[in-house]
Formats: structure tokens, sequence, C-alpha cells
């Protein structure tokens, strides 16, 4: 798998503080007079690229939560630019007046949390913030309004911490870039 990096954006360690520190920001916001009591939030990762990065941020925030699942495919199969954003699946239990924190990858085109935070808020939701991991230096990724970025990256194509290239890489615990050897072979 390693001979299919091209470069490392970004390595886990950095990753890691990273998200530690959105976890803190994310907890102090929470704990505001006025802000949504701390039980009633329920985080929502975008299946399948926000897995991992649930998995790590929600073991920093110590409040009481529920988590929801919403499964949205826009890069299908070994598409390198997004193809508009598709619901496929949600398993987001009543949230009918709970305060949701939604969770994605990276932001890319906006198209996916165009498509989300309406269904959320149709659905009742009683207020819907967003956390991205990554964001690309592009003009319609910093259009659409969100709470919490981890990093700002270049407009490239990148795999791992949960984002993938035809469902592979998703294990990779850095972020990277692939050679153009890896993307053709993997299509
Ligand atoms: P947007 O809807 O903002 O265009 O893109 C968001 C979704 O597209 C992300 O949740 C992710 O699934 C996918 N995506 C966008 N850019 C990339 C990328 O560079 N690499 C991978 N693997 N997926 C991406
Ligand atoms: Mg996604």
């Amino acid at each position: 798998m390693h001979r299919d990096i091209a470069k490392v954006l970004i390595y886990k360690e950095t990753i890691a503080a990273r998200v530690a520190e959105m976890a803190r920001q994310i907890t102090a916001d929470h704990s505001q007079p006025g802000e949504p009591d701390l039980g009633e939030v329920t985080i929502v990762p975008i299946l399948t690229g926000a897995m991992i990065l649930c998995a790590d941020l929600i073991r920093h925030i110590p409040i009481e939560m529920k988590i929801g699942l919403l499964t949205v495919s826009s890069y299908p199969g070994s598409a390198l630019q997004s193809r508009g954003s598709q619901l496929l699946g949600q398993q987001l239990g009543d949230i009918r007046g709970r305060h949701v924190l939604l969770l994605d990858d990276i932001l890319d085109s906006g198209g996916t949390l165009k498509l989300v935070v309406p269904i959320l808020k149709d659905l009742g939701a009683a207020s819907v913030k967003t956390a991205v991991l990554l964001r690309k230096d592009r003009p319609a990724a910093k259009e659409v309004p969100v709470d919490y970025v981890g990093f700002e990256i270049p407009d490239e194509f990148v795999v791992g911490y949960g984002l993938d290239y035809n469902n592979y890489y998703r294990n990779l615990p850095d972020i990277c870039v692939l050679t153009p050897e890896a993307i053709e072979r993997k299509r």
C-alpha cells in the first residue's frame, strides 16, 4: 500500500493533536450559557468517510451524547470529482428537538453539507452545527458555512484517515496523495 503514496500531506500525529483540539473547542462551546444542554446533542458522522474522525473525536468529548448515522455518496467508485451528493441511507433515531453536530471528512464542493443540513432541519433538529476535518482551498468550499475546520489543504485528491479511492485506502493513518500509477491500478 505504501508504494501507492506519492506524498503525505498530514501525518497521523498532527491529525491526532488537531482532533483533540477540535474536541476541546466543541466541548467548551457546548458548555457556554445559552448553548445546547450537552445531553441534547446528537453527533452525526457522514459515512463512510467520517467514521474514523467520529471515533477519534467523540472519545475526547466527555459529555452525554447520542450518535446518529447518515450515508452519503458523492465520489462513487473511482470518481476523482464530485458526481453530486446522494443520500444512501440513515440511522438517525429521533432527532426532533436535538442539537445535531454533523461530521464530515472533507469539505470540497459543499454539495454534501448543502444536501444534508436541510434534511436534518426537516427532521426536526433544534440546531445543526458542522465540523469537517479538511477543507479544500477552492472558492466553493469557502462559501459553505462550517463551524469547525481541522485543516485547510490544497485542492488535491486525498485519501487516508477514512477517505477512500474506490473504497480503498481508508485505513491509511495519514492524509496522503496517491501516485498516478495507483490511481490507474485501483480504478
Ligand atoms: P463535497 O460534497 O463538499 O463536494 O465533498 C464532500 C464529500 O466528497 C466528502 O464527504 C468526501 O466523501 C468526498 N471528497 C471530496 N474531496 C475528496 C478527496 O479529495 N478525497 C476523497 N477520498 N474524497 C473526497
Ligand atoms: Mg463523504
